[in-house]
């Protein structure tokens, strides 16, 4: 794939929540196309392993310990990405969760918890990436949406104003920041076999059952599904895409 418009060598990527699921996903779509890439999360053990994974494809991978919730961290972690890799050109905003309860049922520090996670923490690594971003001459952000982006959920009030949110921000930032030659893009996920969704099987009785009757490719999604679309939103090929919400969820969206 390391060829002519999709092509990611010299270019550096900060993937949040690279260590796993969605993200990894990314990061080895990303790294296969000759991006280096920061993988962002909490977990050592699962950024380590990453890491790994990711250097085996002959790129430089490293891990950098994050909470995507706390400015003074993302400030510091964007330092570390440009002292050890030297610049930034991709930024994915992918680290997320889900706290599956009624609106009425939702605690303050819940609904922050969301919102701080899968939202602020967009906020605050564009933010702090956008120096470095501008800089580059060629800028990508790549934001996680998910279908709650445009459907409800009874069980999802603070995670479907978190990606509806998600959605909204991309179009605002890829407004303010096509002047610096930054597309900014989102992906809305389908139901995606990864921990995240493993917690939803068991907390919410027949969604299995109710995913695959809904989408029309019959399955559920893979990691793997999301390796293309990063490295067309992180490369060349894009350069004229920027605003949009792209879903990756085998019709989901589609289906009536
Ligand atoms: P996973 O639970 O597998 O991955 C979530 C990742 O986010 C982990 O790597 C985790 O790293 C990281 N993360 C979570 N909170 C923080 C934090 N505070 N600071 C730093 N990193 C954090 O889930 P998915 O891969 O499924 O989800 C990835 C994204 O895709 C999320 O935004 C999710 O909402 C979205 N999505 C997923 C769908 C699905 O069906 N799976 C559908 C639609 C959207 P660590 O463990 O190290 O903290």
């Amino acid at each position: 794939m390391r060829n002519g418009q999709f092509d990611l060598s010299g270019r550096v990527a900060i993937v949040t929540g690279g260590n796993g699921g969605i993200g990894l996903g990314m990061a080895r779509g990303l790294a296969d196309a000759g991006a280096a890439v920061a993988v962002v999360g909490r977990n050592d053990a699962k950024s380590k392993a990453a890491v790994e994974d990711l250097g085996k494809r002959g790129v430089k991978a490293i891990a950098v310990a994050t909470d995507v919730t706390d400015k003074a961290a993302i400030a510091a972690m964007v330092e570390r990405v440009v002292g050890e890799l030297g610049r930034i050109d991709i930024l994915v905003n992918n680290a997320g969760m889900s706290i599956r309860k009624a609106p009425h049922e939702l605690e303050l520090d819940e609904w922050s918890r969301v919102i701080d996670t899968n939202l602020t923490s967009a906020f605050l690594c564009s933010k702090a990436a956008y120096p470095a971003l501008k800089a580059s001459g060629h800028g990508k952000i790549i934001n996680i949406g998910s279908m709650m982006s445009i459907f409800g959920a009874s069980f999802a009030a603070a995670y479907a104003a978190s990606k509806g949110g998600i959605v909204q921000y991309t179009r605002a930032c890829a407004n303010a920041w096509a002047p610096d030659n930054i597309q900014v893009n989102a992906i809305l996920p389908g139901w995606i076999d990864t921990d995240l969704t493993k917690g939803a099987r068991q907390q919410v009785a027949g969604l299995h059952e109710r995913v695959l009757a809904r989408t029309p490719a019959a399955r559920w999604g893979t990691i793997d599904d999301f390796s293309g679309i990063a490295v067309f939103l992180a490369s060349p090929a894009s350069d004229f895409v920027t605003g949009t919400a792209i879903p990756v969820d085998g019709g989901y969206s589609v289906m009536v």
